[in-house]
């Protein structure tokens, strides 16, 4: 990681390009500094892949002012987190308190004095790089490092949302270690646990960058893969199941094979925005369900055009 990595990022927002560069020159050494010119570009960027860790948001502006785009922010699950300071001219105590209530961490009334302000930035920064550590830590398994069920629920929900805006489909592997309870019974539960690490790792190097591995519980993982369709998704689950077997754990006591392997459950689908996610785990499930009855260490995919409560598609 570069040291340029390493800076927090604050969004400027203002509609006078003199203020914006009143406060890139004052922030730009210390952080990484973008710009928008008013509310809705301001909108556009918290919403992208890489939002600021801190918005610095003028209250007057045309097209849609202040408050509303922190309303907003504030409104929408993938943005509420982010921290957002008003830097007005508007000085009245009712303002201050409207901004305020609007879910702004500070107000900063213009003309404002240069130290003050980094002294406030760096003090929410420091805050809001204490709740990113936070949310790392609660969002990871402990005993495998991958991303863990709270994890994997809120990309869902978030990857379900994208989905059906850009009608893309979503796939979701979900995949569970045959006859682990042998395993354990016989070997013992520490050997067990450096079993669900291994195989963690090994899950994990497959596929591409985007997609998601993480560890649903037990000895249950789950892969999630936007924009794949099922043929796409049954490559990925036939290089899971190899990456396991491939670790040639030696597993005596297991009925599906001499190693220890894995059974895979994989469904795909277009979201609707009035579908429910749910319905995507209960359909791998079923199907790993199957591949278990088959007689496990294989993957069993759902045909195409089962249905999403009646609305889905594919
Ligand atoms: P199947 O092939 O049908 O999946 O059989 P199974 O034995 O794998 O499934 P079952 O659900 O009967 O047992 C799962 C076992 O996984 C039981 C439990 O001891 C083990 N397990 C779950 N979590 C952990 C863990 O964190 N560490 C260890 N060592 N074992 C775990
Ligand atoms: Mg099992
Ligand atoms: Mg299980």
């Amino acid at each position: 990681m570069t040291e340029a990595d390493k800076k927090q990022t604050i969004l400027v927002v203002d509609d006078m390009p003199a203020n914006i560069d009143i406060l890139v020159g004052l922030l730009s050494d210390k952080y990484r500094v973008k710009a928008a010119r008013n509310g809705r570009k301001a909108l556009e960027i918290a919403r992208s892949a890489s939002p600021p860790d801190l918005i610095l948001m003028d209250v007057v502006m045309p097209e849609m002012d202040g408050y509303e785009a922190c309303r907003r922010l504030k409104s929408e699950t993938d943005t509420a987190a982010i921290p957002v300071i008003f830097v007005t001219t508007l000085a009245d105590d009712e303002d201050e308190e409207k901004g305020l209530r609007m879910g702004a961490v500070d107000y900063i009334t213009k003309p404002f004095r240069s130290a003050i302000v980094m002294a406030r930035v760096e003090n929410h920064l420091k805050l809001k790089s204490y709740q990113d550590l936070l949310k790392e830590q609660s969002n990871l398994d402990g005993l495998t490092g991958l991303p863990n069920r709270r994890a994997f629920d809120e990309l869902l929900a978030q990857e379900w949302r994208r989905g059906a805006r850009l009608e893309s489909p979503l796939s979701l592997v979900m995949l569970d270690i045959d006859c682990f309870k042998q395993y354990n019974d016989n070997y013992g539960h520490i050997p067990g646990d450096e079993v669900l690490r291994k195989v963690g790792k090994a899950l994990a190097s497959v596929g591409r960058s985007h997609d998601f591995v993480g560890r649903y519980g037990g000895e249950e993982f789950v892969c999630l893969l936007p924009h794949t369709d099922t043929g796409g998704a049954a490559n990925v689950a036939a290089k899971l199941q190899q990456a396991v077997g491939e670790l040639q754990i030696s597993h005596e006591y297991s009925q599906a094979a001499e190693h220890v392997s894995i059974s895979l459950g994989v469904a795909s689908v277009v979201p609707q925005a009035e579908g429910e996610p749910v319905a995507l785990i209960e359909k791998a499930d079923a199907m790993l369900y199957e591949a278990k009855e088959k007689g496990r260490n294989r993957f069993q995919c759902a045909t195409d055009g089962w249905s999403l409560n009646g609305n889905g598609r594919h």
